[in-house]
């Protein structure tokens, strides 16, 4: 077969995204691997879920722009629905970003360690993606001059970060996009967990796009939904690169009651901060090091003893929990990061810690 000789290079090259494991129904397992919410959605949304298989709704084609969708997110986040375009999960954003502004051999860069999608996203669309590691080791400064010195059509940084959890400055948010020489991307997946979100600095940077997920704080994972924030004139040249229909009407639907119905889930969030800091004080309190979070999640140096990263990650599996290992990368090879889930399951989770550390000491 002559499969080299027919796939684009770029794509054969590709080692292909890795994602959490999602386990099947029928096991037991408590998932804090993909940062997922652990709260259900609002029944708001459930019904307008239910809404859609009446009348003509699954018959006929979604409307295109999800323009419904858009004022509601207009309405919640105090933007014009021209400043919005919407995505099938703001995965979908990120490859229309790229589409958008990358053509074949050019930069695409982001600070490292972060989100691992924006490296094979780059390379599906022929772009090069330069990691630059953050400035001041642990305390993961932003990298300003040097991600601008690599001359990227665009830079990825996400707020809340991906795997760390940390947060940058909005001061130092806006100095990038003063020195950028391209489009920045404001990755707010987890930006409801956080203090302050970018939003205020939409008006005077016109090369910053902002990105939100419904999968995390919006407990929509299973129905792909993002949202991107941008001037009206990059949103224009976005809707022309976007799949004609890319939000089907079943994910229009919910959006919009997701998004008339913020409330239910901000209390959800409030929940989960609480757990979050929680969870970090009980593992500091076991020899843990933890960054501190403002995600879904926390990042956790385990202490030293008989059991590596490999270790936790199977004994947890064995007594009932995922987590997210990323043993491949060196700069994470001694670290866990951990979704924080309810209150009942996180205290399930420390007493299988202590359950663990006790047999590393004994064992
Ligand atoms: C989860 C995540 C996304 C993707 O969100 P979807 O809306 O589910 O596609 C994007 N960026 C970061 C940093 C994430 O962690």
């Amino acid at each position: 077969m002559s499969l080299h000789k027919w796939v684009r290079p770029n794509v054969l090259a590709l080692a292909g995204y890795v994602p959490g494991e999602q386990p099947s129904p029928r096991q037991t397992l408590i998932k804090l691997n993909t940062n997922e919410n652990p709260f259900p959605p609002p029944e708001a949304v459930l019904t307008a879920i239910r809404e859609t298989s009446r009348g003509d709704r699954l018959r006929l084609y979604p409307e295109p722009s999800a323009r419904l969708v858009r004022e509601a997110a207009a309405a919640a986040y105090g933007l014009s629905p021209e400043e919005i375009v919407v995505g099938n999960g703001s995965d979908d954003l990120l490859t229309m970003i790229l589409r958008t502004f990358v053509d074949p051999g050019e930069g695409v860069a982001a600070p490292d360690p972060t989100y691992t999608l924006y490296a094979p996203l780059t390379q599906l669309q022929g772009g090069r993606f330069i990691p630059v590691p953050w400035a001041g080791g642990e305390r993961f400064e932003l990298p300003i001059s040097a991600l601008a010195d690599t001359g990227a059509k665009v830079i990825f940084l996400p707020r809340p970060n991906a795997p760390t959890g940390h947060v940058n400055s909005l001061e130092e948010v806006a100095r990038l996009c003063q020195a950028a020489p391209g489009v920045v991307v404001l990755d707010e997946a987890y930006g409801d967990f956080a203090m302050d979100n970018g939003l205020p600095l939409l008006p005077d940077h016109d090369n910053l796009i902002i990105t939100r997920s419904f999968s995390k704080s919006l407990s929509l994972a299973g129905l792909r939904i993002g949202l991107g924030f941008m001037s009206r004139e990059i949103a224009t040249q976005m809707h022309k690169v976007r799949d004609s229909y890319n939000l089907d009407a079943v994910a229009q639907a919910a959006a919009t009651a997701a998004l008339e119905n913020l409330s239910t889930c901000e209390k959800n969030t409030r929940i989960i901060r609480q757990e979050r800091q929680r969870l970090t004080q009980n593992l500091q309190e076991r020899g843990f090091q933890v960054i501190p979070s403002q995600a879904n999640f926390i990042l956790t140096t385990i202490p030293t003893g008989k059991r590596d990263g490999e270790g936790w990650l199977a004994d947890l599996k064995t007594h009932g929990f995922l987590v997210r290992y990323f043993g491949s990368d060196p700069n994470l090879a001694d670290k866990l990061r951990i979704t924080i889930g309810t209150p009942e399951e996180m205290d399930r989770f420390l007493g299988v810690v202590d359950q663990l550390l006790e047999n590393n000491q004994t064992g």
